[in-house]
This record gives structure tokens, sequence and C-alpha cells, in this order.
């Protein structure tokens, strides 16, 4: 089913979980398990991350495709203009159609292992609004996009230039957007409000990171420009050695983020779950919807 039909819908928020495509047998066992887990608080849709380069690629399409046909779940395929010609994407998109896969996050995406920055193919595109316009052209398909309230580390002005490029991401043809995540719910809200004053009108829905280990997140949000607030970092250092005790926390942080952003009408919440179940599953499970 297509997103917008699904938003149509939903009474109430759309909770949806995001996973990446596992290299191995192994990861990809425990890919089907967590899904299969996740049922449990009924995941509006399920998204696929696309990686940067040859069968990492393949596999966001097999398993997409494995979820459709499968688990009774709606999957969401992400795209990127990484390392693609528009032939080799219009080739995709075409084996989506066949395949009944109606919904793509259009992404530049990241640059992959080894490079430093994102460079365009020949033949290829720059922007996340250029795939946009060109998936659009394509007919048949409902369009996300990606939006940073924190600004993209690349935007030289932060938030203004991402709000502008969000409003064309709208006006080429997204029919909502999914946050990079955040700690931080005020920012979120300042960022709604100051999209709002400049057109948007899309559903933003927040990507909320629970987190289970913070060495990672440190990770993760140097490289994509989420801020770890001083209060939050000040309670994972002493516990950072104790995974137990991170979870345990993380799950208590996140729940509050969580109802805050029900609370002020969020119009979903996007789990980057990372494969994993059960931090995802406690969150949701404790929120009062
Ligand atoms: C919800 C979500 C899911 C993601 N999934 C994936 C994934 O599956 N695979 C992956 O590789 N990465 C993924 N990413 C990461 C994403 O690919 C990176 O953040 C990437 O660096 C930017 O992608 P984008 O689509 O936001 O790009 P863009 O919107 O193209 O933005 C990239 C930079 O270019 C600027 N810009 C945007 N449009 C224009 C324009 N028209 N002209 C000039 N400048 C412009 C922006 O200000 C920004 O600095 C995801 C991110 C999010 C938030």
């Amino acid at each position: 089913m297509k997103w917008s039909d699904i938003y149509a819908q939903t009474d109430g928020p759309l909770i949806s979980c995001e996973f990446f495509p596992p290299k191995t047998d192994k990861g990809e066992q425990n890919l089907w398990r967590c899904l299969n887990d996740l049922k449990a608080i009924k995941p509006a849709y399920v998204s696929v991350t696309y990686g940067a380069g040859g069968s990492t690629q393949d596999r966001t399409q097999r398993i997409v495709t494995r979820i459709k046909d499968e688990t009774g779940l709606s999957p969401i395929a992400h795209l990127t203009c990484v390392g693609s010609t528009q032939q080799q994407l219009r080739a995709l998109l075409d084996a989506y159609r066949a395949a009944g896969i109606e919904n793509i996050l259009a992404l530049r995406g990241d640059p992959p292992e080894g490079m430093s920055r994102f460079e365009v193919v020949q033949g290829g595109f720059a922007h996340a609004t250029d795939l946009i316009d060109f998936i659009r052209a394509q007919n048949g398909f409902c369009i996300g996009c990606a939006t940073y309230p924190e600004g993209h580390p690349e935007s030289p002005n932060g938030v203004a230039d991402d709000i502008r490029y969000l409003k064309m991401k709208q006006d080429l043809g997204a029919e909502y957007a999914i946050t990079q995540y955040f700690f931080d719910n005020e920012r979120y809200f300042r960022f709604l409000d100051q999209a709002e004053k400049q057109g948007v009108h899309i559903p933003v829905i927040p990507g909320i990171m629970p987190i289970t280990n913070f060495d990672q997140i440190e990770r993760f949000s140097a490289m994509c420009g989420a801020t770890i607030p001083d209060w939050l970092r000040n309670r994972m250092q002493p516990i950072r050695g104790d995974l137990d005790e991170v979870k345990r926390l993380g799950i208590e942080i996140a729940t509050r983020q969580c109802q805050q952003l029900l609370d002020a009408g969020v119009a979903g919440l996007h789990f980057y779950t990372l494969n994993k179940a059960e931090a995802t599953i406690a969150i949701v499970n404790a929120l009062t919807r």
C-alpha cells in the first residue's frame, strides 16, 4: 500500500521502523527474526536503507520484495543517487514497480566507505531533489525524503538551507519527510515551525534513535551532525561500559522523548532500529497514544 494511503487510513500517529540490509546470512536471519518480533507493535510501515555500492544495493531490493511478499508489512525502499546512472535507476524502479513496491524514500546518499565526499557519477544525479523529480516522472510511486532539524553537515547556511531544500522536495513531489535523529525535541519543534512558515505542509516525521550503545551513538552523531546534549552525555558517561544499563537508560530517555512528541501531535515516530527489536518494542509499549 502507498504511504499516502496508509497515512490517510491510520487513526493517530504512524509507528514505523527502519532496517539495514545485512551483509551475512547470520545477519539476515537476525533481520527476519527482528521483523517478526516487531510485528507485536504493528508498525504502519517498515523501511530498508540503500547501501553505497553493488551487492548492498541488490540486497535492499531483495529484502524489500521479501518483506512485501512474506511478512504482511508495508515496505518502503530507500534509494540514493550514489553510484547510479539514470538508466540504472530507471531499471531499478521498473523492477520495483513489477514487484508491486510503491514506496520510495529518495535520498542523495552517503559516500561509499573510504570516500570522504559524495561524487556525482556521469549520467547520475547530484541531489535528492533531482532524484525526486526523476521518480515522480516514472509515475506510480509515493515518494518520501529526508530532512535535518539540526542542519545537514554539508549545508553552508545550516537549517535555513535544509528548510529551503525540504520545500523544494515537497514541491517536486515528496509527500512526507523523515528526519535525521535528534535528542532535543525543542530543535525539532523550532525546525517544524520555521519550515511551516516557509510553506512546508507535508508531514515531517521525527526519526528516533534508541541508544543501546553510547560509543556507537557518539560515532554516528559525529558523522551525521546530531547533537548529543550535555545532560544526555552526563547520564551516559558513567555507565557507558555497561551495555545493559545503557540500554535501560536509552529506553527510558527515548520513551520520554517520544511521549513528548506524541503529546505535541506528531504525525508519526520513525525508529532507527539498527536491526534490533527490543528497545523499540519497549519504548512503543510504554507510550500512551
Ligand atoms: C530518514 C533518513 C534515511 C536515510 N537513509 C539512507 C540510506 O538508505 N542510504 C544512505 O546512503 N544514506 C541514507 N541517509 C543519509 C543521507 O543519505 C545523507 O544524510 C546524505 O548526506 C544526504 O542525503 P539527502 O537525501 O538529505 O541529500 P540532499 O537533500 O541532496 O542534501 C545533501 C546536501 O546538499 C544540499 N542540497 C540539497 N538539495 C540541493 C540542491 N537542489 N541544490 C544544492 N544543494 C542542495 C543540502 O543542503 C545538503 O547539504 C538517510 C538519512 C535520513 C535522515
